[in-house]
């Protein structure tokens, strides 16, 4: 058996070559950007209004602090004449601040009075309530790096450099098999011996938070020849393959002898962990397969910590693994050494409760829970207020 960090590395190891595409800014959101881009353009492109008021020349004021309108200008228009002495130019928010003027004064703060303005109150600074050009990015600076995820912001962000198309790293496309001749679809009939399947739907939307649509998901009953098929189906669809039940040593855990036979190289099978012992992994070719325990809460434990890490480095993302921070203990917690537990907990700014009801077949703790704490293999006892690691789930 291998350890949390040992687990880690070797899906590290076996990412595939990642790939890219050009895409709409648009579209492009929740991708992650594959090249660095460089602005095309200094922003604001000109000295730019940060207000309603008056552009003047700052040096005028020290002669005097009465001024003759010069004219005016809007957003969006371009004052070209001559700016005289003691001339203030009306100027509205996102206007260009005519050439030889350096300093907006807003209207608030101007007296207007027999045809002349004057300003109070005075002093102000020169250059106040102007953006000048170049003050947001300047032309050849990196705009958005390599590695970033493209969120709203970015799409505003680009566009406003005049960036309509960034190339991105592709996403990739999974499939999700279930397995239990006991898992039925919600909406039948529970008899005695069946339960609904919680693994397919879960992993479904654990795929769309990291905005992952799975395009090939199949609950297939506890028969070697049908997962096998099944698992031929996904391999031609997808490039990552999640699989969940049937990992263990049961007579009826057919999941590891079918994806070898489909032709799979085992990485690794069984952590030190629990939840999520017997998690397996491997590789056909460029494409990845976990072999996910079935109970549900081992499930979303090992996505969290093995598969989400996979997802990400496939995604492009600079930082793949789960988010950690260390916080006091609220509650005290006992284990054997040998195993590292995740366990379900609430955190909040000052410190972490680890919730009762940590068994994997129980999901109501689970979707309390906004972190695991992760308790070390060799750690036997954490007592109240000892510090530890808390892995962020959202
Ligand atoms: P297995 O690893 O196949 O022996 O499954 C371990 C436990 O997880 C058993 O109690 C199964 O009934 C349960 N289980 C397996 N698959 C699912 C599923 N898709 N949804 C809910 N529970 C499941
Ligand atoms: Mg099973």
């Amino acid at each position: 058996m291998i350890s949390v960090s040992e687990a880690v590395e070797f899906i590290k190891q076996h990412i595939p070559q990642l790939t890219s595409a050009k895409l709409d800014i648009v579209d492009a959101c929740g991708f992650v950007a594959a090249e660095d881009i460089y602005s095309p353009l200094a922003l604001p492109p000109f000295d730019q209004s940060a207000m309603d008021g008056y552009a003047i020349k700052f040096s005028d004021l020290e002669n005097t602090n009465i001024f003759t309108l010069g004219g005016e200008v809007a957003a969006g228009g371009n004052y070209i004449k001559k700016i005289e002495s003691n001339s203030a130019i009306r100027i509205f928010t996102g206007a260009s601040a005519p050439a030889g003027t350096d300093t907006v004064i807003m209207q608030e703060h101007a007296i207007v009075k027999d045809g002349t303005i004057s300003f109070s109150p005075l002093p102000i600074n020169q250059g106040t309530n102007v953006r000048p050009l170049g003050s947001h990015i300047q032309k050849g600076d990196i705009a958005f790096a390599k590695g970033q995820l493209i969120t709203p912001a970015a799409v505003g962000h680009l566009t406003g450099l005049g960036i309509t198309e960034v190339v991105v790293y592709n996403k990739p496309k999974a499939a999700i098999i279930t397995t239990g001749d006991e898992v039925i679809e919600p909406g039948l009939e529970l008899k005695t011996g069946s339960i609904y399947d919680s693994n397919k739907p879960m992993l479904v939307a654990a795929l769309k938070s990291l905005g992952i649509e799975p395009i090939y998901i199949i609950h297939v009953p506890d028969k070697p020849e049908l997962l096998y098929n099944h698992i031929q189906i996904a391999f031609e669809k997808v490039d990552i393959l999640l699989v969940t039940g049937g990992v263990s040593v049961g007579d009826y855990d057919y999941v590891v002898p079918m994806l070898e036979k489909a032709g799979v190289q085992k990485v690794f099978h069984n952590i030190k962990q629990k939840p999520g012992k017997p998690l397996y992994f491997g590789t056909k070719e460029n494409k990845l397969v976990f072999g996910l325990p079935g109970n549900p809460a081992s499930v979303l434990t090992c996505f969290y910590e093995y598969v989400s890490v996979a997802l990400k480095s496939i995604m492009g993302f600079q930082d793949t693994e789960i988010k950690k921070s260390s916080l006091p203990l609220k509650n005290s917690y006992t284990k054997k050494k040998g195993l590292t537990h995740f366990l379900k907990a609430i955190a909040n700014d000052k410190d972490v409760e680890i919730l009762s009801g940590q068994e994997s077949y129980i999901l109501h703790s689970y979707a309390l829970a906004n972190c695991l704490v992760y308790i070390p293999e060799d750690v036997e006892e954490k007592n109240i207020g000892d510090a530890v690691e808390v892995h962020w789930i959202n």
